[in-house]
């Protein structure tokens, strides 16, 4: 477990004025990770780190020779157009990497100079997906939501009897994670109306959004070789924001017996920046269970996972529909939520994915899950704030929303503040809904008459 150190001292500043102003998601403190170039450009992509309203460019840290050893190594393989060489480094580099990044942002530092001419201006750069992720795994660790989304879809039983010892998951998909700024195509599909004798094909009518943290993987573990769950937390990387769009039409016809299928697969965001554990030691918290409910079985059980497994990020979900946009208004907040009320920590996802001897790869991704708090105003889904649908939200303007609507876009936001530590944030994770593809026009088969 990583313990508090110079770099999190809240009186720490940096020579860059913009990292040093009240309510900056990217102080001194942070310094998170993400893959960007100049937007528009041909550059390749590389890694940088946030500070302020600058990223320092990774590529050019590596050339410019003003870190040494561990930490220019790391600078090194966090110079490619993707993280995984960083994150197979482990966490000793990581750390290393960020101390020596924090001596040379300092107020004083007689290496400003140098860095200075490594910075590139956010307003000025684009992003990728920072890993290249050959696993996707989505967790289910809100009691909150798996109640709420239990009673739509099985009223009469809705938590199972299983959830309250199984860190419940499902393998998603890769390939459609996209990174902030995401437009995906309303998905269309398979879906059975109700009191209907035959399902329907077209449009999803109940899009959704999940309001999730991403959980990147560091350094692996060979394939037959669990990670015991007092290790599990050097295999991090760090922490993004995650929006796990949903169609609920969908996923109410195909869920069963194996889960969800097309209603998850057609689209993913992520936020560009990644957060590391390290970075958020001072916002660490208990991990505890409701009275009456059973302790979690000694494999993912640990006195540092009950002492401070969890981690306290508030986190946010905005609404901006085209007509706020039109009329130039920002989203507006329709949750509002931390991610210290979910079930299981990150300790316990890693060591129970792991515990049948399953490798995890630099770069794999779990998703946290929806993560609704305990009330209605926090709940992560619109399928919970509008109860299944039947009481649309109510937006600043006018507007009402049971579902997503073409245009419709999500701002995610997450953030950290305690006393006696710095505010730290992940920026933001953006997502816009477009219409629907067309129908694919198909003759239906001519009937050919023989002569
Ligand atoms: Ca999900």
């Amino acid at each position: 477990m990583t313990l508090l150190n110079e770099t999190h001292n809240p009186a720490l500043k940096s020579w860059l004025a913009s990292a040093n102003t009240a309510g900056c998601d990217f102080p001194i403190q942070n310094l998170p990770f993400a893959v960007f170039r100049r937007k528009g450009s041909v550059e390749a992509f590389r890694g940088g780190v946030a500070i302020g309203d600058q990223i320092v460019d990774l590529a050019a840290v590596a050339k410019s020779g003003i870190l040494k050893g561990e930490a220019a190594d790391a600078a090194q393989a966090g110079a490619q157009d993707k993280l995984n060489a960083l994150m197979a480094l482990g966490s000793a580099a990581w750390s290393a990497l960020r101390l020596a990044l924090s001596r040379t942002l300092r107020e004083g530092s007689a290496e400003q100079a140098g860095l200075q001419a490594c910075l590139v201006p956010q307003p000025e750069a684009e992003y990728d997906v920072p890993a290249r992720i050959g696993d996707y795994t989505d967790f289910y660790t809100s009691v909150y939501h798996a109640t709420n989304i239990g009673k739509q879809f099985r009223p009469d039983n809705p938590l199972l009897p299983n959830y309250k010892w199984v860190p419940i998951g499902y393998h998603g998909r890769a390939s459609s994670i996209g990174i902030s700024g995401q437009q995906f195509r309303r998905p269309v599909g398979q879906t059975m109306p109700p009191g209907a004798e035959a399902p329907s094909f077209g449009p999803c009518k109940r899009l959704d959004i999940e309001l999730e943290l991403g959980i990147f993987i560091g350094s692996g573990n060979a394939l037959g070789e669990p990670v015991d769950i007092t290790e599990a937390e050097d295999h991090v990387f760090g922490i993004c924001l995650l929006n796990d769009w949903s169609a609920r039409d969908i996923q109410g016809w195909e869920y069963q017996p194996l889960g969800p299928f097309l209603s998850k697969n057609f689209a993913s965001t992520v936020s560009p920046w990644v957060v590391t554990l390290e970075a958020l030691a001072p916002y660490r918290t208990a991990f505890t269970r409701p009275e009456g409910d059973p302790q979690p079985m000694a494999y993912l059980d640990s006195a540092a996972n009950r002492a401070e497994g969890a981690f306290d990020i508030q986190l946010q979900v905005g609404l901006q529909t085209p007509k706020m946009r039109a009329d130039g208004q920002l989203e507006a907040s329709i949750c509002r939520t931390s991610y210290r009320h979910a079930y299981w920590t990150v300790a316990q996802m890693v060591t129970h994915h792991t515990v049948n001897g399953c490798n995890l790869q630099p770069g794999d991704l779990f998703g946290s899950g929806t993560l609704s708090g305990p009330s209605l105003d926090q709940a992560a889904a619109l399928i919970e704030l509008t109860t299944g649908g039947k009481n649309p939200i109510a937006l600043p303007n006018g507007e009402q929303r049971t579902w997503l609507e073409d245009g419709d876009s999500v701002v995610l936001r997450g953030w950290c503040e305690r006393e006696g530590a710095a505010r730290i944030g992940f920026g933001e994770c953006v997502g816009t809904v477009l219409p629907a593809r067309a129908p694919l026009s198909r003759p239906t088969s001519a009937l050919v008459t023989p002569d």
